[in-house]
């Protein structure tokens, strides 16, 4: 729609979601406003991996988000998948994926990652501690904690996975349900740890460890279950941490023993497991987890509302009105984010396997697809990472 007076977007949330649509759309000349209602920007969770697509979505903002990123993060590199004993499963070759991916995966603090976003919106676009309490998608209204009413060409719910708005535009709609895992988050300090990059699948659940920039290591355990898991206390997360990980190979042990139980995250997972009828209604986008939230074990949350965002800017931009550009939307991501969502819960289904049979057939079709070298192993991965932005000009060499 170039060409037309600023047009104005309201983006409620700013997750990794909302700021990248903020950073997207403001550089295709909206004007932007996105609404947080925490205080202070505070995602929770410690690290994550960028996977290549969501950096080649980035490379589309102008700014050099992508370098930031990288002044940030430290490469995932070389790695894999292990047994319980430690024998490989299947190993990453980072100098391949980024050959055919454009891209390394990185991984970096999720509290830097919002920070560096938030910094490069235009100044004054971001208003926290303001919490939508309304959305009205027909007239592009939304109403805030106070009864404050703001208007605007376009709104975008970006409000994560318990999203309120999402509730509004599709009522009805079950939303994300428990996915039967639970996932721990923690960071470590590893002077002294001999580790090993990577994860470990073990009989009900897996354990990584990728190191920070910062020296620590960013360890993340996952477990099937059949409930969602009641709250406890950093030191029961922690013993249970122990219980089902602590017979895995060195130095994992060490490596739970080292957790401080302050600070110890565990969450249930829960994922999208009935679609959405829609990305859009009336004036409003919906995107990232409140659209499509999946269990991590594609490492894809963020990476895909990273993409829905870029592609959002890019297909209103191409379109001769709003209504034509959301539908352009939809179609552009529902398949794809849909897709990721299945695949993330089969894989997460292939990683905490409990049954010792299915394990044995599990991990002999991962050691024979090894067999075929790195570039067959690769290309499994090729349908979520060789990604292109529709305004790519020169695509990934397929
Ligand atoms: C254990 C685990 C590991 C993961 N690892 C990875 C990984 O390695 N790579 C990856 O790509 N993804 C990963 N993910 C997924 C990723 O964390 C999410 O997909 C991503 O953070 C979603 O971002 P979002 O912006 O959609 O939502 P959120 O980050 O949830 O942001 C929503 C924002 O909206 C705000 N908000 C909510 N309601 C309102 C309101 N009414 N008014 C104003 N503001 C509001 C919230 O305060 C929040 O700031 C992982 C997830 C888990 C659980």
């Amino acid at each position: 729609m170039r060409g037309t007076a600023t047009r104005q977007a309201i983006i409620i949330g700013a997750g990794i979601g909302g700021l990248t649509a903020g950073l997207a759309l403001a550089g295709r000349g909206w004007d932007v406003h996105v609404l947080e209602r925490t205080r202070a920007l505070r995602p929770v969770g410690y690290a994550l991996i960028m996977a290549p697509n969501a950096q080649r979505a980035l490379d589309t903002i102008p700014g050099g988000i992508v370098e930031q990123i990288h002044a940030l993060a430290t490469l995932q590199g070389e790695g894999g998948i292990r047994t319980a004993r430690g024998g490989w499963l299947s190993r990453n070759d980072a100098a391949l994926a980024e050959a055919r991916y454009g891209h390394p995966a990185v991984v970096l603090r999720r509290a830097d990652l919002v920070e560096m976003l938030a910094a490069n919106l235009p100044p004054g676009s971001l208003r926290v501690g303001t919490t939508v309490t309304r959305v009205d998608e027909e007239a592009g209204r939304v109403t805030l904690d106070g009864g404050e009413m703001l208007r605007a060409d376009l709104l975008v719910a970006a409000d994560g996975i318990r999203s309120a708005a999402r509730e509004t535009l599709f009522p009805g709609h079950p939303g994300p349900v428990f996915a039967g895992l639970t996932a721990w988050q923690a960071l470590v300090p590893s002077d002294g740890i001999d580790y090993q990059v990577g994860t470990t699948w073990s009989r009900g659940g897996e354990f990584g460890m990728l190191p920070m920039k910062d020296g620590r290591l960013y360890v993340f355990a996952e477990a099937a279950v059949d409930q969602p898991m009641p709250r406890r206390s950093g030191a029961e997360e922690k013993a249970e941490l122990m219980r089902r990980f602590g017979g895995l190979r060195p130095p994992i042990p060490e490596v739970i023993e080292r957790i401080d139980e302050e600070a110890v995250l565990r969450a249930d997972i829960h994922s999208m497991q009935v679609p959405l009828p829609a990305f859009h209604r009336g004036r409003a986008a919906i995107l990232g987890d409140a659209a499509h939230a999946m269990a991590p074990n594609l490492g894809q949350g963020a990476c895909q509302a990273i993409e829905d965002a870029v592609t959002l800017a890019y297909v209103l931009d191409k379109s001769s009105s709003i209504p034509e550009g959301l539908a352009g939307y939809t179609a552009a991501r529902m398949p794809r984010a849909t897709l990721i969502v299945r695949r993330s819960e089969q894989v997460a289904r292939f990683a905490t396997m409990r049954n010792p049979a299915g394990q044995v057939l599990r991990n002999g079709m991962l050691r024979a697809m090894g067999l075929l070298g790195s570039s067959a192993a690769l290309r499994q991965a090729d349908f979520v990472m060789h990604w292109d932005h529709p305004a790519v000009t020169a695509p990934l060499h397929r």
